[in-house]
Protein backbone atom coordinates (compact mmCIF):
# COMPACT_ATOMS: atom_id res chain seq x y z
CA UNK A 1 0.00 0.00 0.00
CA UNK A 2 1.59 3.25 -0.87
CA UNK A 3 1.50 6.17 1.12
CA UNK A 4 2.54 9.44 1.27
CA UNK A 5 4.52 9.08 4.60
CA UNK A 6 8.17 8.52 5.65
CA UNK A 7 8.73 6.35 8.48
CA UNK A 8 5.15 5.09 9.66
CA UNK A 9 6.38 5.64 13.52
CA UNK A 10 6.47 9.41 12.97
CA UNK A 11 3.03 9.92 11.17
CA UNK A 12 1.26 11.15 13.73
CA UNK A 13 4.09 13.92 14.79
CA UNK A 14 4.71 15.06 11.30
CA UNK A 15 1.25 15.52 10.67
CA UNK A 16 0.83 17.91 13.46
CA UNK A 17 3.88 19.62 12.64
CA UNK A 18 2.17 20.31 9.01
CA UNK A 19 -0.91 21.59 10.24
CA UNK A 20 0.19 23.83 12.29
CA UNK A 21 3.16 24.72 10.20
CA UNK A 22 0.40 25.87 8.22
CA UNK A 23 -1.35 27.90 11.02
CA UNK A 24 0.35 30.95 12.72
CA UNK A 25 -2.79 30.84 15.18
CA UNK A 26 -1.84 27.20 16.68
CA UNK A 27 0.92 25.47 18.10
CA UNK A 28 2.53 22.41 19.11
CA UNK A 29 2.93 21.73 23.03
CA UNK A 30 6.64 21.12 22.95
CA UNK A 31 7.03 16.88 23.36
CA UNK A 32 3.68 15.89 23.18
CA UNK A 33 1.00 15.30 20.18
CA UNK A 34 -0.56 18.27 21.78
CA UNK A 35 -1.85 21.12 19.14
CA UNK A 36 -3.50 23.94 21.21
CA UNK A 37 -4.42 27.56 20.05
CA UNK A 38 -1.11 30.11 20.50
CA UNK A 39 -3.43 32.35 22.61
CA UNK A 40 -4.32 29.67 25.00
CA UNK A 41 -2.51 30.94 27.81
CA UNK A 42 -4.25 34.38 27.50
CA UNK A 43 -7.58 32.76 27.19
CA UNK A 44 -7.56 31.24 30.80
CA UNK A 45 -5.78 34.03 32.54
CA UNK A 46 -9.03 36.06 31.14
CA UNK A 47 -11.23 33.15 32.51
CA UNK A 48 -12.19 31.48 29.79
CA UNK A 49 -13.14 27.93 29.90
CA UNK A 50 -10.95 25.75 27.58
CA UNK A 51 -12.19 23.02 25.60
CA UNK A 52 -10.26 19.93 25.23
CA UNK A 53 -10.97 16.79 22.79
CA UNK A 54 -8.93 14.22 20.91
CA UNK A 55 -8.25 10.61 20.32
CA UNK A 56 -6.51 8.23 18.36
CA UNK A 57 -5.11 9.76 15.14
CA UNK A 58 -6.16 8.83 11.46
CA UNK A 59 -9.38 10.82 11.84
CA UNK A 60 -8.00 14.20 10.16
CA UNK A 61 -8.89 16.47 10.01
CA UNK A 62 -10.53 15.81 13.34
CA UNK A 63 -9.74 17.09 16.06
CA UNK A 64 -6.72 18.94 15.85
CA UNK A 65 -8.90 20.74 12.84
CA UNK A 66 -11.04 22.10 15.05
CA UNK A 67 -9.17 24.11 17.39
CA UNK A 68 -9.07 27.68 16.85
CA UNK A 69 -11.37 30.76 17.77
CA UNK A 70 -15.07 29.67 18.84
CA UNK A 71 -14.02 25.97 18.79
CA UNK A 72 -11.80 24.23 20.87
CA UNK A 73 -8.75 24.64 22.70
CA UNK A 74 -6.50 22.06 22.20
CA UNK A 75 -6.63 18.86 20.54
CA UNK A 76 -4.89 15.60 21.75
CA UNK A 77 -3.87 12.74 19.21
CA UNK A 78 -2.49 9.32 20.09
CA UNK A 79 -1.35 6.83 17.49
CA UNK A 80 -3.17 6.10 14.65
CA UNK A 81 -6.10 4.76 15.95
CA UNK A 82 -5.04 4.96 19.58
CA UNK A 83 -6.19 6.50 22.37
CA UNK A 84 -3.62 9.05 23.90
CA UNK A 85 -1.63 8.97 27.10
CA UNK A 86 -2.84 9.91 30.39
CA UNK A 87 0.06 12.21 30.64
CA UNK A 88 -0.37 13.19 26.84
CA UNK A 89 -3.84 14.89 28.45
CA UNK A 90 -2.71 15.81 31.32
CA UNK A 91 -0.17 17.77 29.35
CA UNK A 92 -2.65 19.36 27.81
CA UNK A 93 -4.92 20.07 30.29
CA UNK A 94 -2.30 21.66 32.01
CA UNK A 95 -1.30 23.56 28.95
CA UNK A 96 -4.44 25.57 28.97
CA UNK A 97 -6.57 25.07 32.06
CA UNK A 98 -6.67 28.28 34.16
CA UNK A 99 -9.44 28.67 37.05
CA UNK A 100 -12.47 28.37 34.87
CA UNK A 101 -11.12 25.14 34.22
CA UNK A 102 -11.53 22.63 31.01
CA UNK A 103 -14.28 20.80 29.41
CA UNK A 104 -12.71 17.24 28.21
CA UNK A 105 -14.77 15.76 25.13
CA UNK A 106 -13.93 12.52 24.45
CA UNK A 107 -15.36 10.22 22.23
CA UNK A 108 -17.04 6.98 23.96
CA UNK A 109 -14.06 4.16 23.50
CA UNK A 110 -12.62 2.59 26.76
CA UNK A 111 -9.16 3.91 26.04
CA UNK A 112 -10.14 7.49 25.91
CA UNK A 113 -12.51 7.72 29.12
CA UNK A 114 -9.98 5.33 30.67
CA UNK A 115 -6.63 8.30 29.98
CA UNK A 116 -9.04 11.26 29.48
CA UNK A 117 -10.76 9.92 33.01
CA UNK A 118 -7.76 9.51 34.71
CA UNK A 119 -6.04 12.50 33.56
CA UNK A 120 -8.77 14.79 34.97
CA UNK A 121 -8.77 13.00 38.06
CA UNK A 122 -5.19 14.23 38.06
CA UNK A 123 -5.60 17.77 37.50
CA UNK A 124 -8.23 18.07 39.57
CA UNK A 125 -5.82 17.39 42.65
CA UNK A 126 -3.69 19.86 41.40
CA UNK A 127 -6.71 22.53 41.26
CA UNK A 128 -8.23 22.72 37.99
CA UNK A 129 -11.53 22.30 38.04
CA UNK A 130 -12.18 19.47 34.76
CA UNK A 131 -15.42 18.22 33.87
CA UNK A 132 -15.63 15.44 30.80
CA UNK A 133 -18.32 14.41 28.49
CA UNK A 134 -18.49 11.49 26.05
CA UNK A 135 -19.69 11.48 23.05
CA UNK A 136 -22.09 8.69 21.85
CA UNK A 137 -23.55 9.31 18.39
CA UNK A 138 -23.46 6.26 16.86
CA UNK A 139 -26.92 4.87 16.34
CA UNK A 140 -25.93 1.80 14.64
CA UNK A 141 -25.48 -0.55 18.47
CA UNK A 142 -28.90 0.56 19.68
CA UNK A 143 -28.02 0.94 23.74
CA UNK A 144 -24.59 -0.04 22.31
CA UNK A 145 -24.33 -2.85 24.82
CA UNK A 146 -21.74 -2.94 27.82
CA UNK A 147 -19.60 -0.22 26.40
CA UNK A 148 -21.87 1.65 25.30
CA UNK A 149 -22.30 3.58 22.01
CA UNK A 150 -19.49 4.62 19.92
CA UNK A 151 -19.09 8.25 19.49
CA UNK A 152 -17.86 9.22 15.61
CA UNK A 153 -18.99 11.94 13.54
CA UNK A 154 -21.62 13.52 15.22
CA UNK A 155 -18.53 14.95 17.58
CA UNK A 156 -17.64 17.65 15.13
CA UNK A 157 -20.90 19.24 15.83
CA UNK A 158 -21.11 19.06 19.30
CA UNK A 159 -17.26 20.57 19.09
CA UNK A 160 -19.24 23.50 17.95
CA UNK A 161 -21.83 23.77 20.34
CA UNK A 162 -19.31 23.97 23.08
CA UNK A 163 -16.69 25.95 21.25
CA UNK A 164 -20.09 29.04 21.13
CA UNK A 165 -20.57 28.18 24.60
CA UNK A 166 -17.42 28.72 25.77
CA UNK A 167 -16.64 31.66 23.33
CA UNK A 168 -19.76 33.28 25.47
CA UNK A 169 -18.33 33.21 28.28
CA UNK A 170 -20.59 30.28 29.93
CA UNK A 171 -19.53 29.08 33.29
CA UNK A 172 -18.07 25.39 33.18
CA UNK A 173 -21.05 23.51 34.36
CA UNK A 174 -23.34 25.33 31.78
CA UNK A 175 -20.99 24.29 29.41
CA UNK A 176 -21.27 21.06 30.06
CA UNK A 177 -24.70 20.38 30.57
CA UNK A 178 -25.48 22.50 26.86
CA UNK A 179 -22.91 20.29 25.25
CA UNK A 180 -24.83 17.03 26.76
CA UNK A 181 -27.85 18.26 25.47
CA UNK A 182 -26.43 18.56 22.42
CA UNK A 183 -25.18 15.03 22.32
CA UNK A 184 -28.23 13.42 23.35
CA UNK A 185 -29.62 15.36 20.06
CA UNK A 186 -27.30 14.09 17.89
CA UNK A 187 -27.38 10.48 16.06
CA UNK A 188 -24.65 9.40 13.66
CA UNK A 189 -24.99 5.96 11.45
CA UNK A 190 -22.24 5.21 9.03
CA UNK A 191 -21.18 2.84 6.18
CA UNK A 192 -18.10 1.56 4.67
CA UNK A 193 -17.39 0.41 1.10
CA UNK A 194 -14.10 -0.52 1.86
CA UNK A 195 -11.54 -1.22 4.54
CA UNK A 196 -8.79 1.10 5.79
CA UNK A 197 -4.99 0.75 5.87
CA UNK A 198 -3.16 1.68 8.60
CA UNK A 199 0.25 3.35 7.84
CA UNK A 200 3.15 0.26 7.89
CA UNK A 201 -0.02 -2.00 7.17
CA UNK A 202 0.10 -3.99 3.77
CA UNK A 203 -3.41 -4.55 3.42
CA UNK A 204 -6.80 -2.98 4.81
CA UNK A 205 -7.90 -4.42 7.90
CA UNK A 206 -11.23 -5.93 5.98
CA UNK A 207 -12.30 -6.44 2.39
CA UNK A 208 -15.50 -6.22 1.43
CA UNK A 209 -16.42 -8.34 -1.99
CA UNK A 210 -17.38 -6.04 -4.97
CA UNK A 211 -21.29 -5.01 -4.24
CA UNK A 212 -20.58 -5.72 -0.37
CA UNK A 213 -20.80 -2.75 1.92
CA UNK A 214 -20.73 -2.91 6.05
CA UNK A 215 -23.38 -0.93 7.99
CA UNK A 216 -23.00 0.82 11.47
CA UNK A 217 -19.31 0.52 11.15
CA UNK A 218 -17.22 2.64 13.56
CA UNK A 219 -14.11 4.62 12.37
CA UNK A 220 -11.21 2.38 13.53
CA UNK A 221 -11.90 0.17 10.86
CA UNK A 222 -13.46 -2.44 12.99
CA UNK A 223 -16.56 -4.31 11.68
CA UNK A 224 -20.07 -3.16 11.55
CA UNK A 225 -22.88 -5.05 11.76
CA UNK A 226 -23.95 -5.99 9.27
CA UNK A 227 -23.27 -6.66 5.45
CA UNK A 228 -25.45 -5.54 3.20
CA UNK A 229 -25.06 -5.42 -0.80
CA UNK A 230 -24.99 -1.41 -2.43
CA UNK A 231 -27.80 -0.96 -4.39
CA UNK A 232 -27.10 2.38 -5.32
CA UNK A 233 -26.60 5.66 -2.70
CA UNK A 234 -30.44 6.31 -3.04
CA UNK A 235 -31.52 3.17 -1.13
CA UNK A 236 -27.85 3.21 1.06
CA UNK A 237 -28.77 6.59 2.67
CA UNK A 238 -32.61 5.45 3.16
CA UNK A 239 -31.50 3.04 5.36
CA UNK A 240 -29.23 5.03 7.23
CA UNK A 241 -31.72 7.62 7.84
CA UNK A 242 -34.32 5.40 9.54
CA UNK A 243 -32.14 4.39 11.60
CA UNK A 244 -31.27 7.24 12.64
CA UNK A 245 -34.74 8.77 12.90
CA UNK A 246 -35.87 5.89 14.63
CA UNK A 247 -33.14 5.77 17.02
CA UNK A 248 -33.22 9.32 17.97
CA UNK A 249 -37.22 9.69 17.39
CA UNK A 250 -36.57 12.39 14.91
CA UNK A 251 -40.24 12.92 13.74
CA UNK A 252 -41.89 15.55 11.21
CA UNK A 253 -41.84 19.55 12.01
CA UNK A 254 -38.29 18.81 13.52
CA UNK A 255 -35.75 21.29 12.90
CA UNK A 256 -32.40 19.61 12.01
CA UNK A 257 -28.67 20.09 11.70
CA UNK A 258 -27.50 17.43 9.10
CA UNK A 259 -23.57 16.35 8.67
CA UNK A 260 -22.40 14.07 5.67
CA UNK A 261 -19.17 13.39 6.60
CA UNK A 262 -17.12 10.79 4.45
CA UNK A 263 -14.68 8.36 5.98
CA UNK A 264 -11.55 9.83 4.47
CA UNK A 265 -11.39 7.71 0.80
CA UNK A 266 -14.84 9.02 -0.49
CA UNK A 267 -14.73 11.63 -2.82
CA UNK A 268 -16.73 14.83 -2.74
CA UNK A 269 -18.68 13.81 -5.63
CA UNK A 270 -20.17 10.55 -4.01
CA UNK A 271 -20.55 12.62 -1.11
CA UNK A 272 -22.84 15.16 -2.50
CA UNK A 273 -24.85 12.48 -3.79
CA UNK A 274 -25.27 10.94 -1.15
CA UNK A 275 -26.21 14.70 0.39
CA UNK A 276 -28.64 14.88 -2.08
CA UNK A 277 -30.52 11.59 -1.37
CA UNK A 278 -30.27 12.80 2.40
CA UNK A 279 -31.81 15.98 2.33
CA UNK A 280 -34.63 14.33 0.12
CA UNK A 281 -35.17 11.41 2.38
CA UNK A 282 -35.52 14.33 5.72
CA UNK A 283 -38.15 16.28 3.35
CA UNK A 284 -39.87 13.45 2.53
CA UNK A 285 -40.32 12.46 6.36
CA UNK A 286 -40.99 16.82 6.99
CA UNK A 287 -38.01 16.70 8.92
CA UNK A 288 -36.82 20.23 8.25
CA UNK A 289 -32.49 20.78 7.95
CA UNK A 290 -31.83 23.80 9.30
CA UNK A 291 -28.11 23.71 8.66
CA UNK A 292 -25.88 21.43 5.96
CA UNK A 293 -22.31 20.40 6.43
CA UNK A 294 -20.96 17.95 3.44
CA UNK A 295 -16.91 16.86 3.39
CA UNK A 296 -14.62 14.19 5.37
CA UNK A 297 -14.74 16.16 8.54
CA UNK A 298 -13.75 12.95 11.04
CA UNK A 299 -12.38 10.08 8.86
CA UNK A 300 -11.08 6.47 9.37
CA UNK A 301 -7.95 6.79 7.19
CA UNK A 302 -8.57 6.06 3.47
CA UNK A 303 -11.72 4.13 4.50
CA UNK A 304 -14.29 4.81 1.26
CA UNK A 305 -17.99 5.04 2.71
CA UNK A 306 -19.81 7.88 4.75
CA UNK A 307 -21.77 8.83 7.88
CA UNK A 308 -24.93 11.21 8.44
CA UNK A 309 -24.90 13.25 11.35
CA UNK A 310 -28.47 14.44 12.44
CA UNK A 311 -28.52 16.72 15.44
CA UNK A 312 -31.90 18.14 16.59
CA UNK A 313 -32.27 21.87 17.17
CA UNK A 314 -33.83 24.69 18.85
CA UNK A 315 -33.05 28.60 18.44
CA UNK A 316 -30.78 28.07 21.18
CA UNK A 317 -28.65 25.51 19.26
CA UNK A 318 -28.78 26.74 16.27
CA UNK A 319 -27.00 29.87 17.38
CA UNK A 320 -24.38 27.92 18.68
CA UNK A 321 -23.44 26.55 15.63
CA UNK A 322 -24.09 29.74 13.49
CA UNK A 323 -21.45 31.54 16.15
CA UNK A 324 -18.41 32.48 14.49
CA UNK A 325 -16.12 30.31 14.22
CA UNK A 326 -12.45 29.81 12.45
CA UNK A 327 -10.36 26.77 12.10
CA UNK A 328 -8.25 24.95 10.08
CA UNK A 329 -11.42 22.63 8.73
CA UNK A 330 -14.48 23.98 10.46
CA UNK A 331 -16.78 25.57 7.62
CA UNK A 332 -20.04 27.76 8.56
CA UNK A 333 -22.97 25.36 7.99
CA UNK A 334 -24.93 26.73 4.71
CA UNK A 335 -28.61 27.03 5.10
CA UNK A 336 -30.43 24.29 2.48
CA UNK A 337 -33.70 25.66 0.59
CA UNK A 338 -36.93 23.93 0.82
CA UNK A 339 -36.70 22.74 -2.33
CA UNK A 340 -33.45 22.66 -4.58
CA UNK A 341 -33.26 25.96 -6.54
CA UNK A 342 -33.45 26.15 -9.86
CA UNK A 343 -32.43 28.89 -12.28
CA UNK A 344 -35.01 28.61 -15.76
CA UNK A 345 -33.58 30.06 -18.95
CA UNK A 346 -35.41 31.78 -21.17
CA UNK A 347 -35.10 30.24 -24.33
CA UNK A 348 -32.69 30.67 -26.84
CA UNK A 349 -32.73 32.70 -30.34
CA UNK A 350 -31.13 30.38 -31.94
CA UNK A 351 -33.56 26.55 -31.66
CA UNK A 352 -34.31 25.36 -34.71
CA UNK A 353 -37.62 25.52 -35.87
CA UNK A 354 -39.62 22.41 -36.39
CA UNK A 355 -41.93 23.22 -38.69
CA UNK A 356 -43.54 20.14 -41.05
CA UNK A 357 -46.34 18.29 -38.98
CA UNK A 358 -46.07 15.72 -41.70
CA UNK A 359 -42.58 14.68 -42.45
CA UNK A 360 -40.94 15.40 -45.75
CA UNK A 361 -38.99 13.48 -47.47
CA UNK A 362 -35.65 14.60 -46.86
CA UNK A 363 -36.04 14.66 -43.46
CA UNK A 364 -37.06 11.32 -42.90
CA UNK A 365 -34.49 10.00 -44.88
CA UNK A 366 -32.15 11.91 -43.03
CA UNK A 367 -33.49 10.04 -40.17
CA UNK A 368 -33.03 7.35 -41.26
CA UNK A 369 -29.32 7.81 -41.82
CA UNK A 370 -28.80 9.27 -38.76
CA UNK A 371 -30.22 6.03 -36.99
CA UNK A 372 -27.82 3.87 -38.88
CA UNK A 373 -25.00 6.04 -37.72
CA UNK A 374 -26.25 5.94 -33.91
CA UNK A 375 -26.93 2.24 -33.67
CA UNK A 376 -23.02 2.13 -35.39
CA UNK A 377 -21.92 3.81 -32.43
CA UNK A 378 -24.00 2.17 -29.65
CA UNK A 379 -22.37 -1.17 -30.88
CA UNK A 380 -19.02 0.23 -31.21
CA UNK A 381 -19.14 2.25 -27.93
CA UNK A 382 -16.69 -0.42 -26.00
CA UNK A 383 -14.25 -0.36 -28.35
CA UNK A 384 -14.22 3.08 -28.91
CA UNK A 385 -13.77 3.11 -25.01
CA UNK A 386 -10.93 0.56 -25.47
CA UNK A 387 -9.39 2.85 -27.64
CA UNK A 388 -9.57 6.23 -26.50
CA UNK A 389 -8.06 4.42 -22.71
CA UNK A 390 -5.16 3.56 -24.79
CA UNK A 391 -3.88 7.11 -25.49
CA UNK A 392 -6.31 9.31 -23.87
CA UNK A 393 -8.97 9.42 -20.88
CA UNK A 394 -11.59 7.04 -21.97
CA UNK A 395 -14.50 8.73 -22.47
CA UNK A 396 -14.89 8.97 -26.48
CA UNK A 397 -17.19 5.77 -26.54
CA UNK A 398 -19.41 6.93 -23.81
CA UNK A 399 -19.19 10.81 -25.41
CA UNK A 400 -20.26 9.97 -28.77
CA UNK A 401 -22.79 7.46 -27.30
CA UNK A 402 -24.42 10.65 -25.93
CA UNK A 403 -24.30 12.50 -28.95
CA UNK A 404 -26.02 9.18 -30.82
CA UNK A 405 -28.89 8.80 -28.03
CA UNK A 406 -29.57 12.48 -28.31
CA UNK A 407 -29.60 12.69 -32.31
CA UNK A 408 -32.22 9.82 -31.54
CA UNK A 409 -34.50 11.54 -29.50
CA UNK A 410 -34.31 14.77 -30.99
CA UNK A 411 -35.23 13.38 -34.87
CA UNK A 412 -37.83 11.36 -33.36
CA UNK A 413 -40.59 14.37 -33.34
CA UNK A 414 -41.13 16.65 -35.73
CA UNK A 415 -38.26 17.89 -37.70
CA UNK A 416 -37.93 21.16 -40.01
CA UNK A 417 -37.69 20.42 -43.51
CA UNK A 418 -34.23 21.07 -45.27
CA UNK A 419 -31.20 19.59 -45.05
CA UNK A 420 -29.80 22.71 -43.96
CA UNK A 421 -32.00 22.96 -40.69
CA UNK A 422 -31.63 19.35 -40.17
CA UNK A 423 -27.84 20.04 -40.02
CA UNK A 424 -28.35 22.53 -37.51
CA UNK A 425 -30.22 20.69 -35.17
CA UNK A 426 -27.60 17.63 -35.67
CA UNK A 427 -24.97 20.57 -34.86
CA UNK A 428 -27.82 21.64 -31.78
CA UNK A 429 -28.07 17.91 -30.25
CA UNK A 430 -24.22 17.00 -30.46
CA UNK A 431 -23.49 20.33 -29.22
CA UNK A 432 -25.51 19.69 -26.07
CA UNK A 433 -24.93 16.31 -25.67
CA UNK A 434 -21.20 15.52 -26.32
CA UNK A 435 -18.61 16.91 -23.67
CA UNK A 436 -14.90 16.92 -24.07
CA UNK A 437 -12.96 17.86 -27.31
CA UNK A 438 -15.22 16.07 -29.58
CA UNK A 439 -18.95 17.51 -28.73
CA UNK A 440 -17.75 20.92 -29.98
CA UNK A 441 -15.56 19.91 -33.27
CA UNK A 442 -18.62 17.69 -33.99
CA UNK A 443 -20.89 20.64 -34.03
CA UNK A 444 -18.49 22.99 -35.61
CA UNK A 445 -18.86 20.19 -38.43
CA UNK A 446 -22.51 20.00 -39.21
CA UNK A 447 -22.84 23.89 -38.48
CA UNK A 448 -20.19 24.59 -41.60
CA UNK A 449 -21.86 22.11 -43.51
CA UNK A 450 -25.48 23.47 -42.65
CA UNK A 451 -24.44 26.93 -43.74
CA UNK A 452 -23.10 25.36 -47.32
CA UNK A 453 -26.23 23.62 -47.42
CA UNK A 454 -27.81 26.94 -46.44
CA UNK A 455 -27.07 28.48 -50.18
CA UNK A 456 -29.42 25.68 -52.11
CA UNK A 457 -32.51 24.56 -51.58
CA UNK A 458 -31.55 21.34 -53.39
CA UNK A 459 -28.22 20.26 -52.43
CA UNK A 460 -25.69 18.42 -55.10
CA UNK A 461 -23.40 15.81 -54.33
CA UNK A 462 -20.72 18.83 -55.29
CA UNK A 463 -23.04 20.61 -52.71
CA UNK A 464 -22.43 17.74 -49.87
CA UNK A 465 -18.75 17.59 -50.97
CA UNK A 466 -18.22 21.30 -50.47
CA UNK A 467 -20.26 21.02 -47.31
CA UNK A 468 -18.00 18.21 -45.96
CA UNK A 469 -14.64 20.03 -47.33
CA UNK A 470 -16.07 22.99 -44.81
CA UNK A 471 -16.63 20.53 -42.06
CA UNK A 472 -12.93 19.82 -42.36
CA UNK A 473 -11.89 23.50 -42.21
CA UNK A 474 -14.08 24.19 -39.26
CA UNK A 475 -12.77 21.29 -37.24
CA UNK A 476 -9.01 22.43 -38.16
CA UNK A 477 -9.84 26.37 -36.95
CA UNK A 478 -11.99 25.64 -34.04
CA UNK A 479 -9.34 22.76 -32.72
CA UNK A 480 -5.91 24.10 -34.08
CA UNK A 481 -4.75 21.02 -35.57
CA UNK A 482 -3.75 20.17 -39.28
CA UNK A 483 -3.51 16.80 -40.96
CA UNK A 484 -0.82 14.50 -39.52
CA UNK A 485 -1.18 15.82 -36.35
CA UNK A 486 -3.05 12.58 -35.24
CA UNK A 487 -6.51 13.22 -34.50
CA UNK A 488 -9.60 12.72 -36.32
CA UNK A 489 -8.82 14.99 -39.57
CA UNK A 490 -6.77 12.37 -40.41
CA UNK A 491 -9.47 10.12 -40.99
CA UNK A 492 -12.32 12.92 -42.12
CA UNK A 493 -9.77 15.10 -44.74
CA UNK A 494 -8.62 11.94 -47.02
CA UNK A 495 -12.38 10.99 -46.76
CA UNK A 496 -13.68 14.33 -47.74
CA UNK A 497 -10.94 14.17 -50.52
CA UNK A 498 -12.12 10.98 -52.18
CA UNK A 499 -15.72 12.02 -51.38
CA UNK A 500 -15.29 15.51 -53.97
CA UNK A 501 -13.10 13.59 -56.40
CA UNK A 502 -15.20 10.85 -56.74
CA UNK A 503 -18.30 13.11 -57.20
CA UNK A 504 -16.17 15.42 -59.64
CA UNK A 505 -15.02 12.24 -61.93
CA UNK A 506 -19.01 11.84 -61.77
CA UNK A 507 -19.28 8.70 -59.53
CA UNK A 508 -22.47 7.54 -58.49
CA UNK A 509 -22.85 8.59 -54.68
CA UNK A 510 -22.84 5.58 -53.46
CA UNK A 511 -18.89 4.70 -55.05
CA UNK A 512 -17.79 8.29 -53.76
CA UNK A 513 -19.11 7.15 -50.28
CA UNK A 514 -17.24 3.67 -50.66
CA UNK A 515 -14.34 5.64 -51.33
CA UNK A 516 -14.46 7.93 -48.71
CA UNK A 517 -14.78 5.17 -46.15
CA UNK A 518 -11.74 3.58 -47.35
CA UNK A 519 -9.94 6.64 -47.51
CA UNK A 520 -11.15 7.77 -43.47
CA UNK A 521 -10.18 3.55 -42.79
CA UNK A 522 -6.59 3.69 -44.22
CA UNK A 523 -6.46 7.68 -42.70
CA UNK A 524 -7.18 5.96 -39.54
CA UNK A 525 -5.17 3.01 -39.36
CA UNK A 526 -2.13 5.43 -40.28
CA UNK A 527 -2.72 7.99 -37.18
CA UNK A 528 -1.13 4.33 -35.21
CA UNK A 529 2.42 5.35 -36.31
CA UNK A 530 1.88 9.44 -35.93
CA UNK A 531 3.49 11.55 -33.19
CA UNK A 532 0.10 13.13 -31.33
CA UNK A 533 0.38 16.90 -31.38
CA UNK A 534 -3.21 17.86 -30.09
CA UNK A 535 -5.43 16.87 -27.60
CA UNK A 536 -5.15 14.52 -25.10
CA UNK A 537 -2.56 11.84 -26.50
CA UNK A 538 -0.13 14.26 -26.87
CA UNK A 539 0.84 14.64 -23.44
CA UNK A 540 1.44 10.82 -24.15
CA UNK A 541 4.05 11.69 -26.64
CA UNK A 542 5.57 8.37 -28.09
CA UNK A 543 3.90 6.15 -25.76
CA UNK A 544 1.01 6.19 -27.92
CA UNK A 545 2.95 4.62 -30.50
CA UNK A 546 1.07 1.50 -32.34
CA UNK A 547 -2.69 2.54 -30.89
CA UNK A 548 -4.66 4.16 -33.87
CA UNK A 549 -6.37 7.46 -32.98
CA UNK A 550 -9.72 7.10 -31.50
CA UNK A 551 -11.33 9.97 -32.79
CA UNK A 552 -10.56 9.00 -36.27
CA UNK A 553 -11.30 5.12 -36.17
CA UNK A 554 -15.01 6.96 -34.80
CA UNK A 555 -15.10 8.89 -38.13
CA UNK A 556 -14.19 5.61 -40.25
CA UNK A 557 -17.73 4.22 -38.44
CA UNK A 558 -19.78 6.68 -38.94
CA UNK A 559 -19.07 7.30 -42.22
CA UNK A 560 -19.22 3.43 -42.61
CA UNK A 561 -22.69 3.26 -41.12
CA UNK A 562 -23.68 6.25 -43.14
CA UNK A 563 -22.05 4.64 -46.64
CA UNK A 564 -23.84 1.66 -45.94
CA UNK A 565 -27.34 3.13 -45.57
CA UNK A 566 -26.45 4.16 -49.18
CA UNK A 567 -25.41 1.05 -50.70
CA UNK A 568 -28.95 -0.52 -49.33
CA UNK A 569 -31.04 2.48 -50.72
CA UNK A 570 -29.63 2.23 -54.42
CA UNK A 571 -27.00 3.44 -56.36
CA UNK A 572 -29.34 6.68 -57.40
CA UNK A 573 -29.85 8.12 -53.83
CA UNK A 574 -28.33 11.27 -53.44
CA UNK A 575 -27.12 11.92 -49.95
P1 LIG B 1 -11.10 14.42 -24.63
O1 LIG B 1 -11.53 13.27 -23.80
O2 LIG B 1 -9.61 14.49 -24.77
O3 LIG B 1 -11.69 15.72 -24.27
P2 LIG B 1 -12.61 13.08 -26.70
O4 LIG B 1 -12.44 11.76 -26.05
O5 LIG B 1 -13.95 13.66 -26.78
O6 LIG B 1 -11.58 14.14 -26.13
O7 LIG B 1 -12.05 12.99 -28.18
C1 LIG B 1 -10.77 12.52 -28.44
C2 LIG B 1 -10.50 12.68 -29.89
O8 LIG B 1 -10.65 14.03 -30.26
C3 LIG B 1 -9.10 12.34 -30.28
O9 LIG B 1 -8.99 10.95 -30.50
C4 LIG B 1 -8.88 13.15 -31.52
O10 LIG B 1 -9.29 12.44 -32.66
C5 LIG B 1 -9.82 14.30 -31.37
N1 LIG B 1 -9.13 15.54 -31.12
C6 LIG B 1 -8.49 15.94 -30.02
N2 LIG B 1 -8.01 17.17 -30.17
C7 LIG B 1 -8.35 17.59 -31.41
C8 LIG B 1 -8.15 18.78 -32.18
N3 LIG B 1 -7.50 19.81 -31.67
N4 LIG B 1 -8.65 18.82 -33.42
C9 LIG B 1 -9.32 17.77 -33.93
N5 LIG B 1 -9.54 16.64 -33.25
C10 LIG B 1 -9.06 16.55 -32.03
MG1 LIG C 1 -11.44 11.27 -24.33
Amino acid sequence: MKKLINDPRDVVGQMLEGLVGLDERLALLAGENVVLRRDAAELAARGGVALISGGGAGHEPAHAGYVGEGLLTAAVSGDVFTSPSTDAVLAAIRAVGGQAGVLLIVKNYTGDRLNFGLAADIARTEGIPVEMVIVDDDVALGTGGGAGRRGIAGTVLVHKVAGACAAAGLPLAEIKAEVEAAIAATGTMGVALSGCTVPGADSAGFDLAANEIELGLGIHGEAGIERAHLDGADALVETLIDRIVADRGFGANDQTALLVNGLGGTPPMELAIVARAALAALRKRGITVRRSWCGSNLTALDMQGCSLSLMRLDAGRLARLDAPAFSASWQAGATPPVEPNRVQMAAGAESVEATAVELGPKARRFRHVLGAISHAIRVQEARLTTLDQAVGDGDLGFSLRRGADALDKAFAGNLPADEASLLRLVSQTLRRSIGGTSGPLYAIAALRASEVLRKTNDPSAHAWAEALTASCTGISELGGAARGDRTMLDALIPAAEAFSGAVGSGAPVSTALAQAVAAAREGAAATAGMTPRKGRSSYLGDRVAGHPDPGAEAVAIWLAALAHEFSEAGAEAKP
